[in-house]
């Protein structure tokens, strides 16, 4: 393939070019030998968009809601981009994926940038490369950045450590509210979305969810659930597939923003996310490593002398050291 020319597809990407981000993307997306060049034509171009993750049990309306988001923040001008992630799926199409059918009203205009993204069978969960997919987006000059997880994943905890804002949407019905405990997402809303309002007991889930709220912060727990203090978490109800309550949510999305900006909060996540990213690039080497040394001092080598009794463990793990030379697995240098 034609080496792909960096620097000019920033540039268009940057004048808000789709086929240049969706370029830029599927470079990243690659891992090839691309990655670094982008990594770091990327660097100096990101940090201003407000990234806003979008998750909730399955069927509780998350693509109805980010596409009514869509239509919300447009209407109030303002460039968008999406990136459905998939953490079930290996698959990475670039184009929409099979039930983005909800977004193909966005697709023609020239303000909105969607992509799916497939995340298995990298370090597991949300790959890598969507970190770097979003600094595209940002780069391109989007607003805000919507990440939504598609299909079934334990994907709640990782979308947390790359949004800014942090969505979370349940539906009416019996035990949503313990679900919610149970999976964790008290912890990590930064919003609540009641979504489904149009359905009986959306005002119970409403009241339940308040409540599980004010009991957190009596337990002495608002350090984490209130973010640092300052923030309280909103409990809106919307009813996404009429479009129902988006003007309330990117009111509660843009003051969590402004919150964030003002307390500092924002800075420590990214610096946060910044730590976890270099820290996952390291590991991610060493493994390689580890995976890739060969011969006696390789691992299956060192395995069977552990096993005779000719060493142990810790003295098997120096030779791994020993025998490698850093800098061999670089995951973009492949
Ligand atoms: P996801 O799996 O969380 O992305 O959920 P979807 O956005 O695919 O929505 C699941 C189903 O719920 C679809 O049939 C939607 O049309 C429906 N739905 C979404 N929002 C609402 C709503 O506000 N009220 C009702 N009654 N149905 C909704």
């Amino acid at each position: 393939m034609r080496r792909p020319d960096v620097p000019d597809l920033v540039e268009r990407a940057r004048r808000g070019e789709q086929l240049a981000v969706a370029r830029l993307i599927s470079l990243v997306e690659d891992g090839g030998p691309a990655l670094r060049e982008v990594a770091r034509a990327l660097a100096r171009h990101a940090g201003r968009a407000h990234v806003i993750g979008v998750t909730g049990p399955p069927g509780v309306g998350k693509s109805t809601t980010t596409s009514a988001l869509v239509t919300a923040l447009r209407a109030a001008d303002r460039r968008v981009g999406v990136l459905a992630v998939d953490p079930s799926s290996s698959f990475s199409g670039g184009a929409l994926l099979g039930d983005r059918v909800r977004m193909a009203e966005h697709t023609t205009d020239e303000g909105v940038f969607i992509r799916s993204m497939a995340s298995r069978g990298h370090l597991g969960g949300l790959a890598w490369s969507t970190p770097h997919a979003l600094r595209v987006l940002d780069a391109a000059g989007c607003d805000v950045v919507l990440i939504e997880t598609v299909g079934v994943g334990q994907s709640e905890i990782e979308i947390v450590a790359l949004a800014d804002t942090t969505l979370v949407l349940l539906a009416p019905g019996a035990g949503d509210g313990v679900q919610a405990a149970k999976a964790g997402v008290l912890e990590v809303a930064d919003v609540f979305v009641v979504n489904k309002a149009d359905r009986d007991g959306a005002d119970e889930t409403v009241r339940d969810l308040r409540r599980m709220l004010s009991l957190g912060e009596r337990g002495g727990l608002d350090a984490t659930i209130g973010r640092s203090g300052g923030w309280r978490i909103p409990v809106l109800r919307t009813v996404a597939a009429r479009g129902e309550g988006m003007t309330e949510l990117v009111a509660a999305l843009d003051a969590h923003r402004r919150w964030l900006d003002s307390s500092g909060e924002r800075e420590r996540r990214r610096l946060a996310r910044a730590a976890a990213e270099i820290q996952a690039i390291a590991l991610e080497r060493v493994r390689a490593r580890i995976e890739e040394a060969r011969g006696a001092g390789g691992l299956p080598g060192l395995a069977k002398r552990v096993l005779a009794g000719e060493m142990d463990p810790y003295q098997a793990a120096d030779e791994l050291d020993r025998g490698n030379e850093p800098d061999t697995a670089d995951p973009a240098s492949r």
